[in-house]
């Protein structure tokens, strides 16, 4: 018998557009959960507190890091984003998958603390697809899209650092190839107890 007592952490990193949400929404399932992050952003057409983000004002977010509730946070385009801790380390204890949809300095952060997880980088097929997509999602003005766009470059700099890359082509490759990534780490024998009984 194979016992695999702690769910492992997914931390999952791209550039904005590249279809992280698409594909995380995708992965979820009894076993598989997203962690439900803060944010100080405004909420998108259609965003629901508490269920895509916790929407808090900067005073409400400062007080998250001073009380050390947040497992990890960053700036990125002039708003904050952080993990709740509380949340994610519960389910890892009872055994659930939680995956981290986030940007690099905060996986890096992360990557530091729990070396264990596992952290995918995911890439566009082109930089004009990825252009087309962040414009298609139509959730964002002019001028966020080229300040999310110059991102890339600095993103894509870390994408080293990151244990597997998948490509975004089609939303059902990625995910099948995430899907094998996720049975292969539960599988890996430093995470198992084998016994017979
Ligand atoms: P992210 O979370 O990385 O910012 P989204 O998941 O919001 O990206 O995806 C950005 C846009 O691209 C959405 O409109 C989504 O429907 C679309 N999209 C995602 N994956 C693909 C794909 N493989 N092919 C074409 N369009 C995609
Ligand atoms: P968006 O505004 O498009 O929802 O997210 C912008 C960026 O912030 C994305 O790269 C997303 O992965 C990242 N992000 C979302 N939540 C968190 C979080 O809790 N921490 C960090 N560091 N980044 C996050």
């Amino acid at each position: 018998m194979i016992e695999n007592k702690r769910g492992l952490l997914l931390v999952i990193s791209g550039p904005s557009g590249v279809g992280k949400g698409t594909i995380c929404k995708e992965l979820l399932n009894d076993s598989t959960i997203l962690s439900v992050s803060a944010t100080t952003r405004n909420p998108r057409d259609g965003e629901e507190n508490g269920v895509s983000y916790f929407f808090y004002d900067k005073e409400k977010f400062k007080t998250m890091i001073e009380n050390d509730e947040l497992m990890e946070w960053a700036e990125y385009c002039g708003n904050f984003y952080g993990t709740p801790k509380a949340f994610v380390e519960s389910k890892l204890d009872e055994g659930k998958n939680v995956i981290l949809e986030i940007e690099v300095q905060g996986a890096m952060k992360v990557k530091e603390k729990y070396p264990e997880g596992v952290y995918i980088f995911i890439l566009p097929p082109s930089l004009e697809e990825l252009k087309n997509r962040i414009i298609g999602r139509g959730t964002e003005d002019e001028s966020v899209i080229e300040t999310r766009m110059n991102q890339v470059t600095r993103e894509l700099s870390f994408a080293s650092e990151y244990n597997y890359f998948v490509e975004n082509d089609k939303i059902e490759n990625a995910v099948k190839k995430i899907n094998a990534i996720i049975e292969a780490e539960k599988a890996k024998s430093d995470r198992c107890s084998a016994q017979l009984i």
